[in-house]
Order: structure tokens, then C-alpha cells, then sequence
């Protein structure tokens, strides 16, 4: 199969005002970047506000192993193959961030015959708004500083400082430095650090807000750091967040680009998924949602963080609802469950993939806690055998549910009809009674403790003393009513990344309270968190290069 790259240039992309055309909006409510890019203007946005939504749907996966599941793949060829059904149907997908293009992982617009385009724009610079978001970030990095150096009013403890600064790129020299030095005309020294821009609360704020002035309020209630009496002091009191709304003022209208076969496509914002919610933003799925009868939607990493957050954070505060979720599996990665090693995953070994099958188990149980139907999409690699698969297929039909091979990745929207025909008729149906997990008046301790029981399966949640005493101090702040955001292992339903399957007897500890007063969660972590990646010893960039036609090689 030929690289991705190559797939994506020869892509028979239509003008981006065509694809608009066809969501029915006017070329005089686009700006177009170019010919295949556009945002859609915020004050069309708000025209839209009395139509009705079309239908949501959600895609999300068991627990991730490294050999892939394919959350943004299968989005993409659902999506193409609703179009090909005659279904009005828009794919959302978050913005692919520069660290993992260069790092590890590579890009995030889809793979083989399942992509969006123009992939190299999407996968870089796109229409600017990362470049934006760390702008503004680092804008209220700096006015703190000013502030501190002209006086300090509010008589900020420089020992207690929590605003960082950020770039889009794998750093790890930039985690913990110190700045500020070199003498009094050079501010004061402190200790300082850089995270990845995906993961800045100004990224989160951007995923969530509704409009420009809710997202200037919401950049106004970022805690930038504590006074010496351990006062919260906010971005408001430096007088920032009305000059990081103007820096975001263009990136919050979302972008429009299509698909390998033509279908519209919203990329637009792209928080992390453990720190942060993981969704793209609320505007871009509420526009796609007023645009098209059907809107495919995507959220990171698997199931017990992904859909947990989309359901429980995005939905709550949006107030969108869900029609039906897709949990996305592979028979590669259900035999990593199951103990296979990932050098042996070509074999066949129907033993250890239903041994793995827990772990969707797992998954199925704890989204039907939502209320929203549920179906799952086999994503089709060339070694699965058709034992497998129907091993997969049995499981699935003895829960009640319908499972679909899906070869999306080699044939396009053709390769997933079946599931588009499926998550229609269920979409149609009616069936859907969404509900959030828990109530907004739990309180936060509660909050953590019901997602780790319901859908961690813990036996409990753990603190020491001191982090038990930081639940209490936030909802003596008046932060009682945001929802959590859990921030843990992707790998495992437990906080271990080496308990695979779907592990019960254990207990959940919260090392650490990260409050996110503008995105209006509170960052529950039990675990490791990794804020600034790095790059690995031999990392993608190595290979990117720029050929003699002027094109772009090496990203995938
Ligand atoms: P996720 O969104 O779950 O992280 P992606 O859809 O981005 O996963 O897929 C991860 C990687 O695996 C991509 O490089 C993609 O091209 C590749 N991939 C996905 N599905 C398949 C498949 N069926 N066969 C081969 N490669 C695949
Ligand atoms: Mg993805």
C-alpha cells in the first residue's frame, strides 16, 4: 500500500468553497485560507443558533495498546460512507499538534484510504490557531511577569506561581528552567517550565467555549498563581484575557477542509486527553451539527477517558447529546490484551484475543451506563484471521450488541457500510436517553470516587490527607459544581499501564489536584502526566524532508 503522504497528494480534493457549498453556506460566510482551507465565520455561526441539530455520534475505542486502534480512521470512513448512503454526514476531528508530526507517533489526519486533506497543511501549520492558542498563553505568561516586575500589587508569591509557558514542539530541555536571571532589569528569577501548547487550560478554554465572550470570561477565571496568604489571583487581575481574546479571535471560528472522498470535515482545536477533555471544539461540532443531518465525532485515547470526558464534561457543558457511540476495536490490540507480545500479533491466537475480549467488555458495560446505543466497528488489519473476527462478532452479539468488520482503511467510505447503515438506523431510532455519569452537585471527592468505581471497576479511591484537604479548599472556593477530569493511564482501566485487560480489586490514589477555573474542571491525576514530551532517539522530523518538486515527504 503505498505511504500516506502519497495517498493524500493524489487526492482529487474539490475547492473548498464547494464543499461549503454543499453544507448549504454561501461563499460570503467563509474565510478561505488558500484553496482547501476555510474557517466559517462566527456571525453565520450565530445565524444557525434555531436549527434544528442533526444527529451525534460518537467514536471511541477499548483501552489503546501500541498497536493501534484507529479512532480518527474509522470517524473518517464512517463519515465517507454515510455520504455514499446519500446521508448529509460531517467528520470532527481535533488539530493535530506539531510534537507527535515530529516525535513518535506521527500526524493525525487519518490513514490509507480514511484521511482528511490537504494533509500536510492539517498536519502542520494548518490556519494558525495552535500558533494562536500559544500565543495567547504565552501573552499572559508575560503580562505576569510585567506585573510582578512593576510592583506587584496583588503581592504574588513567586514561590507559588502556576502558570507556565508553552510551545508546540517535543522539548524536554524546556520542563523545568529557570528565568529571569542576569540582574534587576531582567524581571525576577524564578523557577519556570514549558508544557506542549495541546496541553495549555487557554486550549481547553478554546475547546469549550461557547463564543467570544464566553471564552473571554472563561480566560479571565484561569488561576495564574497564589498570594502569600494562598489567594487565588486570576488572569482578569493582570487585565489579560482582553488581548488573549483578540489573539484568539479568528482561530475560534472553526476550520472546514474534506475528506479523501470529498466529505466535509471540521478540524478545529485539540486538547490533550488526560490533563484535558480530549474533543475538538464545542463550536465546530455544534456548527457541524446545525450543518448536516449526521456528525461524526472522535475523542482521545480509549473508552474510560475519552467518552467518559466527552459525555461528562463536553456534553454537560455544551449541551449536546449524543445519539449513538461507536467503540472502535482491533484484533491486534485485543490480543495484546489477551498477553500476546507485539512482535507476535500476525499469528493467529483466537485463546488470547478472547482472553483480551474483557477489556471491550468492560467498555460496552460502562458505556451503556450513558444511555446511548452502542454498536462496535472492527477495524480490519491485513493479519486478522477470520476465527478472530468472528470470535469478536460472538462476543459482541452475546452482549446484544452488533459488531462490524470494517475496511475503511484499505477501501474507503466503501469499506464501512455496513456500520454507517447500522449507526443510522440506531441514530434514527430514537433510542437514545443520554444521561452524565453523576450529578453536578456530587461533590468533587464523590465525582472522582463514582468514575473510578464505575468505570475504572476500583474498589476505591485513595488520597493522602493533603490532597483530601485540597478537595475541601476547592469547594470552599466555590469550584464544588465543575465536573472532574480525570487524568490517568490510557493504557489500563487501573492507574498501572502494565494491567492490561480489564483489572478489578484495585484502588485509585489521586496524587494531585490541578484546578482549571476557566475550562471549569477540576484535573483529577492519578498517575504520571506527561505535559511536555520528548522526542525519541530516533524521532519522525529525522525522515520529514522537502523534495526536489517542492513537496512535503515523510509525514505519516
Ligand atoms: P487513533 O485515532 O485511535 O489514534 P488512527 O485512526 O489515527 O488511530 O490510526 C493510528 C495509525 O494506525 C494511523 O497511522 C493509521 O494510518 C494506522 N491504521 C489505522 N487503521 C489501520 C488499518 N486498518 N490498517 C493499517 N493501519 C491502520
Ligand atoms: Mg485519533
Amino acid at each position: 500500500m503505498k505511504a500516506d503522504i502519497e495517498i493524500a497528494r493524489e487526492a482529487s480534493m474539490k475547492p473548498v468553497l464547494d464543499i461549503a457549498a454543499g453544507l448549504g453556506v454561501d461563499a460570503g460566510h467563509l474565510v478561505p485560507y488558500g484553496h482547501y482551507k476555510a474557517k466559517i465565520g462566527l456571525d453565520y455561526i450565530n445565524s444557525l443558533r434555531d436549527r434544528d441539530n442533526g444527529k451525534l455520534v460518537l467514536v471511541t475505542a477499548m483501552s489503546p495498546t501500541p498497536a493501534g486502534e484507529g479512532k480518527t480512521t474509522v470517524a473518517i470512513g464512517l463519515a465517507d460512507a454515510m455520504n455514499r448512503l446519500q446521508k448529509r454526514a460531517s467528520v470532527c476531528l481535533r488539530e493535530p499538534s506539531l510534537g507527535p508530526c515530529f516525535g513518535l507517533k506521527g500526524g493525525a489526519a487519518g490513514g490509507g484510504m480514511s484521511q482528511v486533506v490537504p494533509m500536510e497543511d492539517i498536519n502542520l501549520h494548518f490556519t494558525g490557531d495552535m500558533h494562536a492558542i500559544g500565543a495567547a498563553h504565552n501573552l499572559l505568561a508575560a503580562m505576569i511577569d510585567n506585573y510582578i516586575h512593576w510592583g506587584n500589587d496583588r503581592r504574588l508569591d513567586l514561590r507559588r506561581m502556576t502558570w507556565r509557558r508553552v510551545v508546540d514542539i517535543n522539548d524536554r530541555q524546556l520542563r523545568q528552567i529557570v528565568t529571569g536571571i542576569g540582574g534587576p532589569a531582567n524581571g525576577f528569577p524564578m523557577e519556570a517550565g514549558f508544557d506542549i501548547t495541546v496541553a495549555s487550560e487557554v486550549m481547553a478554554i478554546f475547546c469549550l467555549a461557547r463564543d467570544l465572550q464566553d471564552l473571554q470570561r472563561r480566560l479571565g477565571n484561569i488561576v495564574i498563581g497564589h498570594t502569600r496568604e494562598k489567594e487565588p489571583v486570576t488572569a482578569a487581575e493582570v487585565q489579560a484575557p482582553g488581548a488573549m481574546t483578540a489573539l484568539l479571535r479568528d482561530a475560534l471560528a472553526p476550520n472546514l477542509v474534506q475528506t479523501l472522498e470529498n466529505s466535509p470535515a471540521f478540524i478545529h482545536g485539540g486538547p490533550f486527553a488526560n490533563i484535558a477533555h480530549g474533543c475538538n471544539s464545542v463550536i465546530a461540532t455544534e456548527t457541524a451539527l446545525k450543518l448536516s443531518d449526521y456528525v461524526v465525532t472522535e475523542a482521545g485515547f480509549g473508552a474510560d477517558l475519552g467518552a467518559e470526558k466527552f459525555f461528562n464534561i463536553k456534553c454537560r457543558k455544551s449541551g449536546l447529546v449524543p445519539d449513538v457511540a461507536v467503540i472502535v476495536v482491533t484484533v491486534r490490540a485485543l490480543k495484546m490484551h489477551g498477553g500476546v507480545a507485539r512482535d507476535a500479533l500476525d499469528e493467529e491466537d483466537v485463546t488470547a484475543l478472547e482472553a483480551g475480549l474483557e477489556n471491550l467488555g468492560r467498555h460496552i458495560r460502562n458505556c451503556g451506563q450513558y444511555g446511548v446505543p452502542l454498536v462496535v466497528a472492527i477495524n480490519h488489519f491485513a493479519s486478522d484471521s477470520d476465527a478472530e473476527i468472528a470470535a469478536i462478532t460472538t462476543y459482541v452479539a452475546q452482549r446484544g450488541l452488533k459488531a462490524h468488520l470494517c475496511t475503511h482503511h484499505r477501501d474507503g467510505g466503501g469499506g464501512a457500510l455496513g456500520l454507517a447503515e447500522d449507526v443510522i438506523s440506531l441514530a434514527d431510532s430514537g433510542r437514545a436517553q443520554f444521561r452524565t455519569l453523576y450529578d453536578d452537585h456530587l461533590s468533587l471527592w464523590e465525582k472522582a470516587r463514582t468514575v473510578a468505581r464505575a468505570v475504572y471497576g476500583a474498589d476505591e479511591l485513595d488520597a493522602d490527607q493533603k490532597v483530601r484537604d485540597q478537595f475541601a479548599q476547592f469547594e470552599e472556593e466555590g469550584y464544588g459544581h465543575f465536573p472532574v477530569c480525570m487524568a490517568k493511564t490510557q493504557y489500563s482501566f487501573s492507574t498501572d499501564p502494565q494491567q492490561m485487560g480489564a483489572p478489578s480489586n484495585h484502588r485509585v490514589k489521586v496524587r494531585e489536584l490541578v484546578l482549571a477555573a476557566g475550562a471549569e474542571f477540576l484535573v483529577v491525576v492519578c498517575g504520571d502526566i506527561m505535559r511536555m514530551p520528548g522526542l525519541p532517539r530516533k524521532p519522525a522530523a529525522n525522515n520529514i524532508h522537502v523534495n526536489a518538486q517542492g513537496q512535503i515527504e515523510g509525514l505519516f
